[in-house]
């Protein structure tokens, strides 16, 4: 099983702004088949979090995954070790079909600009990820006329295509129905039994249905870590965050 060995180690991860420090000291692990929620208030520091991971914020202490440090590391090296992220806001090609968005992740451009001509041979990694993220239907429509759920599972689906073994999701149900919100809740279990997925989330009842563990952040540092259930009942949770 080439994802057994796929787990993520965050040690001592430190964001600075100009003075400010918006992570401090971080320590998370997130092990192959856990759907890890990172939660906080605004401003905890989830984002950064993120964007270090995937070379986009400077930072210190160490990010693995799969044993290889990704700190210091170019956004698109980090992605080539096999982490795939998405932002608030989806980034497909509006014009292309929801098939050629997967082709051009897949890194085949050659074959995507042969699909403009003429159908030809779909691989078999695009065939599954329609399938996984439930958009075989609509694979010749333009990712423009899709919905705004369906375009983060297409993005989903894109990095699945990428071959990313960790998922680094932000905020992947804002703005959705609820639903959407059902249905991408068990497309990121299916897709958390096989990979390393970490969420960044603040709904609540989403967590409690398709968490598997919980870490909550709060001013940069880790305030309480693990099962929905025990961070609900942790006393400085329910201060900063679940009371307010
Ligand atoms: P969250 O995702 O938990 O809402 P963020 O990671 O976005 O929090 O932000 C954490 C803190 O770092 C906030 O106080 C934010 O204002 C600050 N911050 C984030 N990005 C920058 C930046 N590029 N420059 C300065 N401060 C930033």
């Amino acid at each position: 099983d080439r994802f057994r060995h796929d787990y993520l180690e965050v040690r001592g991860l430190r964001v600075e702004f100009d003075g400010f420090v918006a992570v401090d000291g971080v320590d998370l692990t997130v092990t192959q088949g856990d759907l890890r929620f990172l939660i906080g208030p605004n401003g905890a520091g989830k984002t950064t979090i993120v964007d270090a991971i995937t070379g986009l914020a400077r930072a210190s202490g160490s990010v693995r995954f799969g044993g290889v440090e990704l700190l210091g590391k170019a956004s698109h090296r980090v992605a080539r070790a096999g982490v795939g992220r998405t932002f608030q806001t989806a980034s497909v090609f509006d014009e292309l079909s929801v098939l050629q968005n997967l082709d051009i992740a897949a890194g085949s451009r050659r074959k995507a600009r042969t699909l403009l001509r003429r159908r030809s041979a779909v691989p078999e990694v695009v065939e599954q990820a329609l399938e996984t993220v439930g958009l075989t239907a609509l694979r010749d429509a333009p990712a423009g006329v899709l919905a705004h759920g369906q375009k983060q599972w297409l993005e989903i689906g894109m990095l699945l295509v990428q071959d990313s073994r960790l998922l680094l999701l932000d905020e992947p149900v804002a703005g959705m129905s609820h639903a959407e919100r059902e249905q991408t809740g068990l497309l990121l279990q299916r897709i958390g039994a096989q990979r390393t997925v970490v969420v960044v989330e603040h709904d609540m009842e989403f967590l409690r249905s398709f968490a598997s563990s919980v870490t909550v952040l709060h001013q940069g540092r880790v305030l309480s870590e693990g099962t929905v259930a025990q961070v609900q009942a942790d006393p400085r949770v329910v201060e900063v965050y679940l009371g307010s």
